[in-house]
């Protein structure tokens, strides 16, 4: 590969690296992925399980047949369920999804996810530069230098920055990230199904699990599995309840016992709900996207969801920027794409932190709230709904993309 005069470079093959490969391939640029991690790395978790249609869509217009291809290799549950101490608050049952179109979304793995979008890069004719992590980037007026802790160097127009939660090329062009932390502590539970005799597909959200003395617990299945996220009560020892042994003391307590030895990965986190100053550098040359350009917490599965509409704008505004008529129309192409996609993030920071509110917040007034829905949800049921649809936090368009483009 000639490491130097490419139009684009998409640092990090993580999914939103990949997609973003996806949207330069079907703009008509070459995309070249340089990744730290060498090819066949091992991704632990879940992570990412549920995916929007909205995804699914876009997926479908970079990389056509992607979106079904991931729907059918998912789950969908035909019913969802909401308790709040153990009574049932809200239940919803959905029609199965019609034959040939996208569902409202689908529920696998994030390293499944990965799988297919490698296997469409690769037919797309990606490049990928494997283990090479970059640790310098200069970005001036005529482009950007990478350079690998190796010394390699590759030279481009503009740089796609998908390098994940610690982002070298952010740090290197010197934007902050800027927001709060959770305060409670939540684990994140995996366990593998038992495809003899599985668990009824549904989404289960506990308010005050009876049996976790209060804690609240979510139940998601996902293709293969099943994930459990208990939320930790304030003065929780996290570590008791973390690691295989521990989880394996309470897991009985809110699935069939037999889940307690199918433990897959166990991980324990405090959420940070943070987005970066600016989605573009200084030069106009770096846009950032994914989990470079913010973290949220999962309530909403915002994170790769929006995601993928970082990458595809990353994309769309770099192919304007390389059309663009002159300096001006340059560096407005990849200051609307940046400022767009900022706009999303802060909106999905924001929501996020009322799904965390909802279910985490202690103040009496949310205390009283969450009481009064519960006990009245039977003669008002959109009282139910509310406590279901909590979680997650108001619904909006975290995968919406502008159609300025
Ligand atoms: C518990 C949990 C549950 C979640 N659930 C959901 C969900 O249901 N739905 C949803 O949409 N999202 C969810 N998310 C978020 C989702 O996992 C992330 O948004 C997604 O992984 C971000 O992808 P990314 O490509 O931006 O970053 P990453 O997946 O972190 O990929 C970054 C890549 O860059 C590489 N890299 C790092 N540094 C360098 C360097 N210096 N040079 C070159 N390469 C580098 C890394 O090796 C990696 O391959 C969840 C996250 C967690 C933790």
């Amino acid at each position: 590969m000639d490491n130097r005069n490419q139009p684009v470079l998409v640092v990090g093959a993580g999914p939103v690296g990949m997609v973003a490969a996806l949207a330069l391939r079907s703009l008509g640029l070459p995309a070249t992925v340089i990744e730290a991690e060498l090819e066949g790395r091992f991704r632990e978790g879940s992570r990412a399980i549920y995916i929007h249609k909205a995804t699914l869509t876009l997926l479908e217009e970079v990389s056509p047949g992607l979106g079904h291809t991931l729907a059918k290799n998912g789950v969908i549950w035909p019913v969802k369920r909401t308790l709040y101490r153990g009574k049932e608050v809200y239940v919803r049952k959905y029609q199965p999804p019609t034959p040939g179109e996208l569902p409202a979304f689908t529920s696998l793995a994030q390293v499944e996810i990965e799988k297919h979008l490698y296997q469409a890069c690769k037919d797309a004719g990606v490049r990928f530069v494997w283990g090479a992590p970059i640790a310098s980037v200069r970005s001036g007026a005529d482009g950007v230098a990478l350079t690998a802790q190796s010394g390699e160097t590759w030279n481009a127009e503009y740089v796609i920055a998908a390098d994940g939660a610690r982002s070298a090329v952010r740090r290197e062009v010197g934007i902050e990230m800027e927001g709060p932390r959770s305060q409670d502590y939540f684990l994140v539970v995996d366990v593998k199904e038992d495809e003899a005799d599985p668990m009824p597909l549904e989404r289960t959200f506990h308010y005050s699990h009876p049996e976790m003395d209060g804690r609240n617990v979510l139940l998601v299945p996902f293709k293969g599995g099943w994930r459990v996220d208990l939320q930790l009560l304030e003065g929780d020892d996290a570590e008791a309840f973390g690691g295989v042994d521990g989880v394996r003391k309470w897991l009985p307590k809110v699935m069939d016992p037999k889940y307690a030895d199918r433990v897959t990965w166990v991980s324990t986190y405090q959420f940070y709900q943070v987005v970066a100053k600016s989605f573009a550098d200084a030069k106009r040359r770096v846009l950032l996207a994914g989990e470079a350009a913010h973290l949220f917490a999962p309530f909403g599965a915002r994170g790769l969801n929006s995601g993928v509409p970082d990458a595809i704008l990353a994309a769309r505004g770099i192919r304007r920027a390389l059309d663009a008529a002159d300096e001006g129309a340059r560096e407005e192409a990849i200051a609307a794409a940046a400022e767009e996609r900022r706009t999303a993030a802060l909106h999905n920071r924001d929501a996020a932190g009322i799904a965390l509110e909802h279910i985490q917040g202690s103040s009496p007034y949310m205390n009283m709230k969450r009481e009064l829905a519960a006990s009245l949800c039977s003669v008002v049921p959109k009282l139910g709904r509310w406590l279901d649809e909590g979680p997650y936090g108001p619904k909006q368009g975290s995968s919406k993309v502008s159609t300025k483009y």
